[in-house]
């Protein structure tokens, strides 16, 4: 293939002119295109895609010098159905050369991306050149080549295109590089901030790279995910303090306003750090070694919309980039699973426009009915889902009034389990696409009742993947050590999910058995949610690159662990363990693995540090500025039993029988979590006796929610025998914090009484919290 190229390149030259080689992402005026580049380290460069979610998006427009003469355009472009053969082209799409439009229409054939050529056209100096969709769902466009040789052939070959590429974008062999950075951060969700800042806060010279325009990764607008995990909680409650302060406060996810995610908030936080350098739109695909082979010198960063390159020279790197890329460069080892990984996920939402909203037939989505899928849900008004909103923090954003008026599709739109997680990316997003077109579809024919004024609003370009590669640490964290509490002497960031893994639902995974787009969540072992488990720095430095950390999904943990470790403030965390221990290495002249071997001591110390404080230099002593951002009182998400008046017994102290889960999703509840079930045959019995006879009023606490039971049979067992009633557990408690009185009983001193929870004939989850025994009034 490469042959094939050099050869018609060498011809041009011969015949005068070189082709003219234009970026779509250069275009100077993207219209309404947006700028995917999630798949470079696969298809080679960014591109443009027309995401109008059914209804064609505006021309993108650019202008270009050109000698006069005739030319013919070719176009990289993929018809992104072609995988599947499906029926019809989504992704057509038209260009204008001087507002003449070119007699072919693009993105209709093939299978992958391919040069697609039009033409020829005659122009003569200054040349517009515009691109026209037609049909808002997807078209998509590479780069553009203008050849005044009519046998000009482009490669299809993704390694010849990008050596072309270079060739007539002029690129230097060796890209330009840096001043040397103390401390390189790749990638820039949540790990990749608390490195960053936390890096700063030491007085190092930070060099922070991500290549969206806009920082939070899967916390960000564009993907719109949740930010979970406890902090400032543990062995280092001060953890978790820079994590509070750019953390969003969203409210549903996604939510109806992507202004929820507030970037902005991250972006400030980042920016107000003078010894950092954020390089956003920056995708880096290269790394140059160091002469020992052994350590990162540089990684090479491809600026998205530009297509220049630089080499960012540092002393540390971390990789953030959820995906291990940059070990994966530099050569560590890294593990991932062959297949039946959690996969990726593409949000999405509809609203109710409250007047009939057209929808294009979709014979190319998957062919959906309405028991393919769950129906989506409307969202929580907003303070309601979020405990984090009741804290009174400034949320930073006004919150939309009539949030129930949207419906979403959440976390669960996830595929790609047996696909690979960077090779088949590309096909993992378009499929899911698919899947959500398809919804769509089925919700406004098959449901017109009720759907026939919603519009799709958003539906995430940019995906949200959950596993990929984790590089090999001094050690890997293994989900067992979780769960018994052992306790390592470099335990540190504090992790208080549970081994939360996913798995494709079986109900809706029959029809589409090659790739399910509909998960479950499948919670594990119990993870000590009050103090969290303490995971080990060893696991945030890879055991091969001398100089290279990892924070994030990528850390060195097995995969039950991972599916406690992987969620957003505990990410954070990690970035904030990296940037202190990253100011050790470079002050005390050390290595990630030093920092363990020779200066435990320091790095605890300054784990013990508030995460406001900073130096100046990098010898200067921690000081708490002035300024220092004020952070909510850290949200407690139990009710102290031992602060309730009365005999309370926790689910904690009940004797189980049957299945019963620990949850702790639905706040406030008693203790360190609750427990629900509704396999047949269940019960619970919480024990107790009175120490003087008399009358008592019994409550029990639980929250609500809809797959709750609605008729929970609960008997109390009194001086007068059983009494069983039934409550409705879809319903809120009527007293306080989630307390319903079951009545006055009368019990005897000293006798054994009891409430028992049954779930045969529940309808639902039984939830059980607490009992809570009052002298009568
Ligand atoms: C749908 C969904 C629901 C989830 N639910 C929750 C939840 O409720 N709460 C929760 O806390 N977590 C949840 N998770 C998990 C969580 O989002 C991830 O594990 C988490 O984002 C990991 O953070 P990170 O910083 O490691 O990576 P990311 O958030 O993925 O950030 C990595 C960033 O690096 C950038 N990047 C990647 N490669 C490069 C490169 N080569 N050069 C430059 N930049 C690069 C990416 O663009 C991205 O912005 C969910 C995940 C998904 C997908």
């Amino acid at each position: 293939m490469k042959h094939v190229l050099f050869a018609s390149l060498l011809a041009i030259s011969a015949a005068g002119a070189q082709p003219k080689w234009i970026e779509a992402e250069s275009f100077a005026n993207p219209g309404g295109w947006v700028l995917d580049t999630q798949f470079i380290d696969i298809m080679g460069s960014p591109y443009l895609m027309a995401h109008g979610m059914g209804k064609p998006v505006k021309d993108a427009e650019t202008e270009v010098e050109l000698p006069a003469g005739e030319y013919t355009l070719w176009a990289r472009v993929k018809n992104w159905v072609g995988p599947w053969d499906a029926k019809g082209t989504p992704g057509r799409f038209e260009i204008l050369v001087n507002g003449e439009t070119l007699k072919h229409e693009f993105g209709v054939t093939g299978k992958d991306w391919q040069w697609e050529k039009a033409g020829p056209v005659k122009v003569s100096g200054k040349t517009k050149i515009a691109l026209h969709d037609l049909t808002g769902f997807d078209g998509r466009v590479d780069a553009l080549i203008l050849s005044s040789d009519a046998g000009f052939t482009p490669s299809n070959d993704v390694a010849a295109t990008n050596k072309m590429r270079r060739e007539l974008l002029g690129l230097p062999d060796k890209a330009p590089e840096t001043s040397e950075y103390d401390l390189v951060v790749v990638g820039g969700g949540y790990s990749g901030m608390g490195a960053a800042i936390s890096g700063a806060r030491q007085g190092l010279k930070v060099a922070f790279i991500q290549d969206r325009p806009v920082l939070g990764g899967n916390g960000s607008s564009e993907i719109q995910v949740w930010a979970q995990g406890g902090t400032r909680r543990g062995l280092y409650p001060h953890l978790g303090e820079i994590v509070e302060e750019f953390a969003d406060r969203a409210s549903n996810s996604p939510a109806a306003d992507p202004q929820e995610f507030n970037d902005k908030l991250k972006e400030d936080t980042v920016r107000a750090e003078k010894t950092t350098d954020l390089f956003l739109n920056t995708h880096v695909y290269g790394v140059e070694m160091a002469k020992d082979g052994k350590n990162i010198r540089s990684v090479i960063g491809l600026n998205t919309k530009t297509g220049t390159e630089t080499r960012f020279v540092g002393k540390l790197f971390v990789d953030c980039t959820g995906h291990g890329t940059v070990g994966a460069l530099a050569g560590a080892e890294f593990m991932m699973e062959e297949k039946g990984r959690m996969g990726m996920s593409n949000m999405w939402v509809m609203k109710n426009l409250h007047k009939p909203v057209s929808w294009p037939k979709t014979p190319w989505a998957l062919p959906l009915t309405l028991e393919d899928f769950p129906e989506p849900k409307a969202m929580a008004p907003v303070g309601k889902k979020n405990a984090a909103n009741q804290s009174g923090f400034d949320l930073g954003y006004n919150p939309v009034p009539n949030p129930e008026e949207y419906v979403h599709g959440e976390w669960f739109w996830e595929s790609g389990f047996d696909k690979h997680p960077i090779n088949d990316l590309e096909l993992i997003r378009d499929h899911n696409f698919r899947a959500v077109y398809g919804a769509v579809s089925a919700l406004k024919t098959l449901k017109a009742d009720k759907y026939a004024d919603y519009d799709l609003t958003w539906l995430a370009f940019i995906g949200g993947p959950r596993e990929s590669r984790r590089i090999v640490g001094d050690m890997i964290l293994n989900g067992e050590d979780m769960v018994k509490g052992v306790i390592y002497p470099d335990g540190c960031v504090p992790t208080t999910w549970d081994q939360d893994l996913h798995y494709p639902k079986e109900q809706y995974a029959k029809n589409f058995p090659d790739n399910p787009f509909i998960s479950r969540a499948e919670f594990g072992k119990h993870t000590d949610r009050k103090n969290g488990y303490p995971v080990p720095y060893r696991c945030f430095y890879s055991k091969d690159i001398g100089n290279l950390f990892m924070a994030g999904r990528t850390i060195s943990v097995e995969r039950h662990a991972l599916g406690s470790t992987r969620v957003m403030r505990t990410c954070g965390m990690m970035g904030e363990v990296v940037g202190k221990a990253a100011w050790i290495c470079v002050r005390h002249h050390t290595t990630p693995r030093g920092v363990y071997e020779q200066y435990l001591d320091i790095l605890k110390d300054l784990m013990s540090q508030p995460g406001a404080m900073r130096r100046d230099t990098l010898e200067g002593n921690l000081y708490m500025p002035a300024n220092a951002k004020k952070l909510p009182e850290v949200a407690q998400d139990g009710i102290n039993p031992a602060k309730l008046v009365g005999i309370v017994i926790d689910d904690k102290e009940a004797e189980l029988n049957g299945k019963w889960a620990h949850g702790e999703g639905l706040k406030p509840f008693v203790g360190e979590y609750y427990s629900y079930g509704s396999e047949k045959g269940a019960s619970a019995r919480f024990a107790f006796s009175v120490k003087q006879s008399g009358n008592y009023e019994v409550r029990i606490f639980f929250q609500p929610h809809e797959n709750r039971a609605k008729a929970a049979p609960v008997t109390v067992l009194s001086a007068d025998g059983e009494k069983t009633q039934t409550v409705d557990q879809t319903k809120k408690a009527p007293l306080p914090q989630g307390a319903y009185s079951l009545g006055t009983f009368k019990f005897n001193a000293g006798e054994e009484a009891a409430v028992i929870f049954r779930t045969t004939g529940a309808g639902g989850n039984v939830h059980l919290d607490a009992v809570q025994v009052l002298p009568a009034k």
